[in-house]
């Protein structure tokens, strides 16, 4: 998760423009008609900040919605910013939902339900298979229960999430805990994002492996844990040096790094990790249990 400067090289009106003119293509005529409509729509959805429950559909004949979404699966040359978008987005970590992978763009709007949308570059977000996860969800039945968008919320460069272990030992009850207090304004959209599109990932394995590298070979999580810490503090600093070293190299706090080593910084969590360090017979980037599955 992350938000992201939203594509500035491209003119979505002019592009509409030239669409419009071009005799070449199959939406000639038809389209200049219906050219006005669409630029307000991609008004008020701009004024609306791509929020979920605000931005309004525009009504379009169905000839004129086929066109549209033919033009996005084959864009012509005025439409080259599609395939920039997709080319050019940091491939590094997923803004909708932190994993490390991408190369899809998602319709945060679907195509099939706003076709209006299907070619408005502020509609076009980089993004994972949680794209596909996600299918047409936009928002839930309660207030404020909406999907993100990483052009628009702000919030998501905040930490938001991070993983939540109980019953520690060889495999520990993953969770995910929200760091929002319950009182923020974005807190419903937050949950409702993270229940609707985060953990509908392989989150919880991603973490779950991570965790097992971890108690199989400290080294692997920071690479200072291959001698046992002398204190809890000095387990703490080593492990929010490396969470600072996740964020930066992944340009977002809500990458699932990030979201695994920060899990790692609760109180109970440390306290078993120092202790399992210095239990007897531990030797150097050994196991930090006796039995790992
Ligand atoms: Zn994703």
């Amino acid at each position: 998760m992350n938000r992201l400067d939203p594509p500035d090289f491209f003119d979505d009106d002019a592009a509409l423009d030239t669409l419009s003119l071009n005799s070449r293509l199959k939406c000639y005529p038809q389209l200049q008609a219906h050219v006005a409509a669409i630029k307000a729509g991609y008004q008020q959805y701009v004024a609306a900040n791509g929020n979920a429950t605000l931005v309004n559909n525009v009504p379009l004949p169905p000839t004129i919605q086929g066109h549209l979404k033919a033009l996005y699966a084959s864009p012509p040359a005025s439409l080259a910013y599609i395939g920039q978008i997709r080319d050019e987005s940091d491939a590094d970590c997923c803004p909708m939902c932190g994993s490390f992978h991408s190369g899809t763009l998602d319709h945060l709007f679907p195509k099939a339900d706003y076709a209006v949308f299907a070619i408005f570059g502020r509609n076009l977000v980089p993004a994972c298979k949680c794209n596909s996860k996600r299918t047409a969800l936009l928002a839930g039945p309660n207030p404020g229960e909406r999907i993100l968008h990483p052009y628009f919320d702000d919030i998501l460069r905040e930490r938001l999430f991070v993983a939540r272990f109980d019953d520690l030992g060889p495999v520990p009850r993953i969770t995910l805990r929200l760091l929002l207090d319950v009182h923020h304004p974005n807190f419903t959209a937050v949950r409702f994002h993270i229940q609707n599109v985060v953990e509908r990932t392989s989150i919880l394995r991603h973490i779950r492996t991570s965790w097992t590298n971890l108690i199989r070979r400290p080294s692997l999580t920071a690479a200072e844990l291959r001698n046992a810490p002398a204190s809890c503090q000095e387990l703490s600093d080593i492990l929010s040096y490396e969470l600072d070293r996740q964020d930066v190299t992944h340009r977002s706090r809500n990458n699932w790094r990030s979201v695994f080593i920060s899990g790692l910084l609760d109180d109970h969590v440390l306290n078993w990790l120092f202790t399992a360090f210095h239990r007897p017979g531990w030797r150097v980037d050994g196991p930090l249990v006796d039995h790992i599955v």
